[in-house]
């Protein structure tokens, strides 16, 4: 049953590419020598790229999380008031974090499968004349339902007020175009497992000079995660306590893959990945979570037929065609199914992916034309 090419059509963990893998299996080095310090130079700046930032960007061995409670314990005190701007589950796990470690969350929630209305974000903004509110959180990609929201239109309506911006961009960052300086945003989480193609395990945050001020005087607890301290060790080529060391010369393969295509490039691949997914989902009668005007470049998600159980659906097409969906979470569980295509993913993989789809929806009972997803699909990759 198990054939050895698996298709993992996940929106994290990725496929890793074999460059990639190769590169991290070598020897350790000492993380206090000067190879050490070569690589974490080399990894922060090209993350530093990718982001498009001048900010200081620490790298932690963590999963994505991990950053996004390093994002809450250096810049929110308890006690603090801060706005989430929600759309699904990644935001209401960021104002959960902020929420345990003594804010006062405000919550602004938007339908799931809708993106932020920046226009409320700025009446809000505008009638908080004291500036209470010391950060607004939000999730630049939402991977829960596929829908990305629009970063420079959400700073913009924050207009002059003073709180931080904070965000989670952890399966977006190298999906798609992302310019922390020029969008003014102060804290930006990713990590490696989406489109860095990398393994699980590495944490990425930047910091703007806004949000450095905001941290020296910050009281939060916190030890592992003082991006303080992280700071300090970045400059003399260190990091504060054992880095991840097979991870960060697997990023510098992928950092250069990544270069080797093209930013740019990259963002066109996924944009198509995105458009080949939905077309052929429409052509065979599904419907999609996401509007076009908001529909993420990372991953698509998609309704089950009337009747049909989305997780028999993904069951059938992973034990009988080897392709890895994901499901929907929480609330969407069984209702959804959620095709990754970001990373090291190509348009025939999604040809591939379409073809199992259907022979699923067949083998589940509904009634759809043989190759009629596919050859939509192809359609657009041919456009
Ligand atoms: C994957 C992801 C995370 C991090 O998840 P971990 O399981 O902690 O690595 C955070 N936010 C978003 C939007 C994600 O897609």
């Amino acid at each position: 049953m198990f054939l050895e090419k698996q298709f993992l059509q996940m929106p994290g963990p990725t496929p890793v590419p074999p460059q990639v893998l190769r590169a991290m299996s070598q020897p350790m080095i000492n993380h206090r020598g000067p190879e050490f310090k070569e690589l974490l130079e080399e990894v922060t700046t090209g993350v530093q790229k990718i982001y498009k930032t001048e900010n200081a960007v620490l790298i932690f061995p963590a999963a994505g999380t991990g950053g996004l409670e390093a994002a809450v314990v250096n810049f929110i005190s308890p006690g603090e008031k801060v706005l989430v701007a929600s759309i699904g589950v990644f935001g209401n796990r960021f104002a959960e974090i902020a929420s345990k470690f003594g804010a006062q969350v405000e919550k602004m929630e938007f339908e799931w499968g809708t993106a932020v209305d920046p226009a409320q974000l700025a009446d809000r903004l505008a009638s908080d004349q004291a500036g209470e509110i010391k950060a607004v959180i939000v999730t630049h990609n939402e991977t829960s339902t596929g829908v990305i929201n629009n970063l420079p239109a959400i700073r913009q309506a924050m207009g002059n007020h003073p709180a931080l911006l904070i965000v989670d961009a952890v399966s977006s960052l190298g999906a798609v175009d992302m310019r922390t300086d020029e969008w003014g945003l102060d804290v930006v989480v990713s990590g490696a497992q989406k489109a860095f193609m990398l393994p699980p395990g590495l944490a990425f945050v930047s910091v703007s000079p806004k949000a450095w001020a905001v941290a020296e005087k910050c009281t939060n607890c916190k030890y592992y995660w003082d991006l303080t301290a992280a700071k300090k060790y970045l400059e003399k080529g260190q990091t504060p306590y054992t880095p991840a060391i097979s991870l960060l010369t697997g990023l510098r393969e992928s950092l250069k893959m990544m270069q080797a295509e093209g930013l740019d490039q990259a963002f066109i691949r996924h944009a198509r990945l995105r458009d080949m997914t939905r077309a052929a989902m429409r052509t065979l009668g599904l419907r999609l979570m996401a509007a076009d005007d908001i529909a993420s470049s990372s991953l698509t998600s998609v309704y089950a037929p009337e009747g049909i159980e989305a997780n028999k659906l993904r069951k059938v097409v992973r034990e009988k065609y080897n392709v890895i969906l994901s499901g929907g979470q929480q609330k969407l569980d069984n209702k959804i199914f959620r095709v990754g295509h970001l990373g090291w993913v190509q348009p025939l993989d999604i040809v591939a992916t379409v073809a199992a789809i259907e022979m699923g929806l067949l083998d589940c009972g509904c009634s759809i034309e043989l190759g009629s997803g596919v050859r939509a699909a192809q359609q657009v990759l041919r456009s």
